[in-house]
C-alpha cells in the first residue's frame, strides 16, 4: 500500500462528527493525525485551535479537509494550499464564486488536489439515475427538498447570517444531484425567497429552470417538521425516474424500488485518495452557480421572525 494521507480535519461540528471521523476511521488509506478548531477537539487526537497551528504543528500532514461553514473555508483553504497540502472542501465549496475560482487555480500553481466535494452526488441513486437518463427525452422535473433546520442545523446561527446560504445550504444537495444527473446545463429563470425578518439567508426559496428546453422547478424548504423530503422527479419520454430520500432511493418507470446503505462520505474520501494519488483536482462550481444565479434575479420576501 502507498504511504498513507495524514490528514488535518478542521472544523470539529456536526458533520465532522456525524459523517468525516467514521468514513475516516473505515479508510486505511487516511490517518487523522490532528483536527483545528476553535472550542472542540477528539478524543486521542492532537487538537489546534486554527489552521495555521495545526500546520506549524510539526504532524508531517498530506492533506486537511474543511467541515467549517463557507463563509471563512476560502482562508483556511488557501492557508493549506499555499502550505503544499492537498485540499478536500465541504459544500458549498466556498462563500463566493470567485473565492472557488481563485482556490483553484492556486491549487493548480502548488500541484496540489483541490476536491469540491457534493455528498449527495454519492448517494446510491445517483450513478443509476443519470445512467438510465442517457439518450432520454427530458420532458419536466420536480425537486422538493424540505427539511426542519431545527433537527438538522440545531443552534448554527451562521446559517441564515450573510454568506450562509440559508434553506440553500440542504437545497444546492438538490442541485448538485440534477447538475450531474441530467443530460445539459440547467439555466435559472426566475426565482423567489424568504427571508426572515432580521435574518440575511432565506428559510423558503422557489427556483424555475430549465434544462434543454424543458421545464425544471424547486422546492426549498427549511420549516417542515414531521416526514422530511429530499424528492426528486424527472419526466421523460420514457416515463417518470423518481429519487428519493436525497437521492438514495431509485425508483425507475415499472421497476421496484431499488436501495442501497449510505456510503456517501466513504465514496467521497475514496474519491478524494484517488485524486491525490493521481495529483489531480476536482472542482465542480455548477450548483454554487444556480445559487449564486438565484440571488442574482431572485425576488425578496421578508418573513415572519425565527428563533432556533
Ligand atoms: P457546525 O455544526 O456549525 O460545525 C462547523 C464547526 O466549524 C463549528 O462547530 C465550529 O467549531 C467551526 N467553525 C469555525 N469557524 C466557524 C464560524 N465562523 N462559525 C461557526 N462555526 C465555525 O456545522 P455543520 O453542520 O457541521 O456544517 C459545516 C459544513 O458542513 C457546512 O458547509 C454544511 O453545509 C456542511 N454539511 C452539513 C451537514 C449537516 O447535516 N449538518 C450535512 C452535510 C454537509 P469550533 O467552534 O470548535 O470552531
Amino acid at each position: 500500500m502507498s504511504e498513507r494521507i495524514r490528514l488535518g480535519l478542521v472544523g470539529i461540528g456536526k458533520i465532522a462528527r456525524d459523517q468525516h471521523l467514521p468514513a475516516l476511521k473505515g479508510d486505511d488509506r487516511f490517518e487523522l493525525v490532528a483536527t483545528a478548531s476553535r472550542n472542540a477537539s477528539v478524543d486521542g487526537v492532537a487538537a489546534h485551535k486554527d489552521i495555521e497551528s495545526l500546520i506549524a504543528g510539526g504532524h508531517d500532514l498530506t492533506a486537511v479537509s474543511l467541515c467549517t461553514p463557507p463563509e471563512g473555508r476560502y482562508d483556511q483553504a488557501r492557508i493549506a494550499i499555499e502550505a503544499g497540502l492537498h485540499v478536500m472542501l465541504e459544500k458549498p465549496p466556498a462563500a463566493t464564486l470567485t473565492e472557488i475560482f481563485d482556490l483553484a487555480e492556486r491549487a493548480r500553481a502548488k500541484d496540489v488536489t483541490l476536491f469540491t466535494t457534493w455528498h449527495s452526488r454519492e448517494a446510491a441513486g445517483v450513478e443509476p439515475a443519470k445512467a438510465w437518463l442517457q439518450g432520454k427525452q427530458i420532458k419536466a422535473a420536480r425537486i422538493t427538498w424540505r427539511e426542519d433546520i431545527r433537527r438538522w442545523h440545531p443552534g448554527q446561527e451562521w446559517i441564515l447570517a450573510a454568506g450562509g446560504f440559508g434553506v440553500f445550504d440542504p437545497g444546492i444537495n438538490a442541485l448538485s444531484i440534477v447538475t450531474a444527473i441530467l443530460p445539459e446545463a440547467l439555466l435559472l429563470d426566475e426565482a423567489w425567497m424568504e427571508v426572515p425578518e432580521g435574518r440575511a439567508s432565506p428559510l423558503r426559496a422557489k427556483l424555475h429552470m430549465r434544462c434543454a428546453g424543458a421545464p425544471v422547478t424547486a422546492d426549498f424548504d427549511f420549516l417542515q417538521t414531521g416526514p422530511q423530503t429530499w424528492d426528486i422527479e424527472v419526466d421523460t419520454d420514457s416515463g417518470t425516474l423518481r429519487l428519493g430520500m436525497g437521492g438514495s432511493i431509485l425508483q425507475l418507470p415499472g421497476e421496484d424500488e431499488q436501495k442501497a446503505p449510505d456510503r456517501e462520505y466513504a465514496r467521497l474520501y475514496a474519491r478524494f485518495a484517488e485524486l491525490v494519488a493521481a495529483k489531480q483536482s476536482d472542482v465542480d462550481v455548477r450548483p454554487l452557480q444556480l445559487v449564486a444565479d438565484a440571488f442574482l434575479v431572485g425576488e425578496r420576501a421578508i418573513g415572519e421572525t425565527f428563533a432556533f
